[in-house]
Formats: C-alpha cells, structure tokens, sequence
C-alpha cells in the first residue's frame, strides 16, 4: 500500500486530498494540520464572517465528515516538526514513512518586533478576536495592504472609529500601483477612515503607537497588518531548494523528486510568464493542488492558470487578473468616480499584463483572453466602453 502525506490542512491540502481522490488515488492518504479545525477558507476571515453576515460553516472547504467518508486521514491539532526526504520520513509526534509528500504549509503573518500581543489575522480565532474589538472605541491597523484594508472596511460597518496607517504614498501601492490604490484610498477616506499615509511606526505599545515624527496614536485596539510570509522552515531545514517560497517546477515539483509544495509557499515556474511565481491568493490555493496530485500520480502535469485574486470592501468588489509588476502604462475603462470601471496594465509594447475590474462583472476571461493573446491593443479602444473586449487589438499593428 502505497502513502501520501500532505502537511498543511489548509485550503491547498485539503483541495490536494479531494484531487488524489478524484484522479483515482485509492492508496492511504494522510492530511496533517496543526491548526484543530478542519480546512477552511480564509477570505471571510476578513469579510463576510468577521461582519457576521455568514455562518463559520460557510468557511470550511469540505464538511468535517468529507474526510472520513473519503478514506482522508485527517490529523488535525498535529504539527509536522521535521521532513527528511533521504528517508520518505516525516516527524510529527511520531514517525511517518511516505512515498509521496505536498507541502501546503501557507504563511504566517509578518510580526513588528514587540507585536506579540497585537491582533494579527491568519486564523478564525485572529478574527473573532477583532470582532471583539468592534464597537470599542479606535482600532489601529498597521498596515494598507489587502487585509488591513479588508477589517478596516468591517469595522466601519460595524461603527468603529478606523485608523490605518501606511508607509507608502497610497494603500496597496504594492499591489496595484499608486494610480489604483488611489482609488481604495478615496473609498476608505470617503467612509470616515482616518487613512494617514507616508507614516512610520517608530514604537508600539499596547494604548497605541507612536510614528517616527513623534506623532502619538491611541489605540484601543490594534492590528498588525503588515503581510505574510511563507512557511518554508519545513522544506528549509529539510535541504529543499527554498527562495521566496519552496522552488518548483511547473508540475510542482520540489528539488527533491518525491516532494511537492503548493499553494502560498509555492514559488512555482510559471509556463506562460516564464518566470517564477509565487501568489498568496485563494484562487490559487484552490486550483492548483488539481497540477501538484496529478504529477504525484505520475500523471504529465503543468499549472499555467493566471494569478487572479478578487477583494470586497464596502460597496465595492473587484476582481484582478494577471501579473504586472514592472509597467509602462495604465488605462481605465468605465466611471473611475462612480467606482465601475476597469483599469488595465500595459507593458511598453502595449500588450496587456493584467486587468482588474471594479464593480463591473462578467469580464474575467475576455481580460485572461487579452493577456494571454499578446496582442498589442489600442489604448483608445481599449478605454472606450462601446467597443467589446475582443476588438481591442491595436489594427495597424
Ligand atoms: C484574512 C485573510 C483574507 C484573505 N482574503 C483573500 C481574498 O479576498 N482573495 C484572495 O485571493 N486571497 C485571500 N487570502 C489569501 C488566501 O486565503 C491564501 O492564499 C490561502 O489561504 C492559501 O492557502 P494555503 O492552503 O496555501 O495556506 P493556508 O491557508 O495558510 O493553510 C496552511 C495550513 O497549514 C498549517 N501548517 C503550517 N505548517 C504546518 C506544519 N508544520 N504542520 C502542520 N500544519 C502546518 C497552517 O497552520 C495552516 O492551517 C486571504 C488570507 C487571509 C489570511
């Protein structure tokens, strides 16, 4: 009898476990987690179940009975401390062999130094914990990226006083640029967050911060929300090739042929951009354990879907899709005041790199479309709304 492990029951393990299943996987299965509920979903951690407008249950990605009617070992409360490949070992309390191992560890959240007993968000109990704090007085969030944005625009639901604080020039400067993060800057501001920008935290402490200018902040609550980093101490200590995540092939191989990493620590090569890539984003954690099973089933296999990721903050959802890091220009289509657009990253050629639609639905795969054809597009065309997706491409090219 053959056995596969899977170390991280988070949604990537657990979508691993549910895919060896289907590809007809039928040798012993074990999916160890060290957190003690069973896989869930994180994206409401910092939406729709930290508002209270959806049940916990709603988070899980299978129901708890999924595992055993599935032949799915299911450890949970059980943290793998040491892989050694040479052996097909693992350690978790005890020895186990394998003949197959996933890593799905994910991450954990970046920690200021002296930030112990400051709010983070990874877990459920991260998040009932911030809930608590609504309604009490000013919560603090560290941090203008994605989550800290996520829970600021929660607390406002729930009628706390909001403050975030944010190094760079706009929030998610990062993540889409200061023309894009404008735009969630205006919504947070235009809902009564006091959005300071440009600012440093010199000091924390548990009443508030303190900003490198001398500024003091009180707080009655604050979180940290400074972004994630892999867990790749595992596949480190274990001798795998690690860099930014845990190096892997387009199959999500590891450096060592029986091992395979997915979802966030993946830093996987990437037949389409042609370059690695690594992607804290659901949408990947979702899909791409289908690649990792099949490759570890010997089956040919090749993840090549574009990173996508979606948020909801107040009145506003979005969608992104694509990769553009390094860009030459953008362009909006639609009503940017209205908040019903959608903006588009060009490279110097003109082709498109990635599309984020706001408030605007249905357009995903004409703008996966777009950027998988490499066509130069005619930015007039593009930015007007009268010309459908597909008739972009600039035709004097
Ligand atoms: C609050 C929040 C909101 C988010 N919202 C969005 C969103 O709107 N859109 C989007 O695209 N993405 C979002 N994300 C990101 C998305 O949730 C992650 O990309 C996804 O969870 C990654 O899944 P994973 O299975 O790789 O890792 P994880 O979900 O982190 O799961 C890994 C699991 O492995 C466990 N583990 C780690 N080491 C060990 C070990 N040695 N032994 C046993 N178990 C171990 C961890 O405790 C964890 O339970 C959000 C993330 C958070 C935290």
């Amino acid at each position: 009898m053959t056995t596969f492990v899977i170390v991280g029951a988070g949604l990537a393990g657990a979508k691993a476990a549910q895919a060896l299943r289907e590809q007809g996987y039928d040798g012993e299965l074990i999916l160890f987690g060290d957190e003690q509920l069973p896989p869930y979903e994180r994206p409401p951690l910092s939406k729709s179940y930290l508002m209270g407008a959806s049940p916990w249950e709603e988070a899980l990605v299978h129901p708890e009975m999924w595992y055993a009617d599935h032949g799915i070992d299911l450890r949970l409360g059980t943290r793998v401390s040491a892989l050694h490949p040479d052996e097909h070992a693992i350690e978790a309390g005890e020895r186990v062999r394998y003949d197959k191992l996933l890593l799905a560890t994910g991450s954990s959240p970046r920690h200021l130094r002296g930030d112990d007993a400051l709010l983070h968000l990874r877990r459920r109990g991260d998040s009932d914990a911030i809930k608590a704090a609504f309604g009490h007085g000013r919560l603090v969030v560290v941090g203008g990226g994605w989550i800290g944005l996520e829970v600021a625009a929660a607390a406002r639901q729930a009628g706390t006083e909001v403050t975030v604080l944010e190094t760079l020039d706009v929030p998610l400067q990062t993540a889409i640029g200061p023309e894009l993060g404008q735009v969630f800057a205006d919504l947070h501001l235009e809902h009564g967050v006091d959005l300071r920008t440009r600012v440093s935290v010199a000091e924390l402490y548990s009443e508030g911060v303190r900003l490198r200018d001398g500024t003091p902040i009180d707080a009655d609550a604050l979180l940290i929300a400074i972004g994630a980093r892999p867990n790749t101490d595992l596949a480190e200590a274990a001798g795998l090739a690690v860099d930014n995540g845990v190096l892997v092939d387009a199959a999500l191989r590891t450096s060592d042929p029986d091992v395979y990493a997915t979802g966030d620590i993946a830093n996987a090569e990437h037949p389409f951009l042609g370059r690695r890539v690594r992607v804290e984003h659901w949408a990947n954690a979702l899909n791409q354990p289908a690649t990792a099973a099949a490759a570890m089933l010997g089956k040919p296999a090749s993840y090549a879907e574009l990173p996508y990721f979606y948020t909801d903050q107040y009145d506003l959802g979005m969608e992104y899709v694509g990769l553009a890091q390094d860009y030459a220009d953008v362009v909006l289509r639609g009503d940017r005041a209205a908040r019903e657009f959608i903006a588009f990253w060009l490279d110097g050629d003109q082709r498109v790199l990635a599309g984020m639609n706001v408030n605007v639905w249905d357009v995903v795969e004409p703008i996966k479309a777009l950027i998988t054809s490499r066509a130069p597009v005619d930015p007039k065309r593009l930015a007007d709304p009268d010309v459908p997706l597909d008739q972009v491409a600039d035709i004097s090219a």
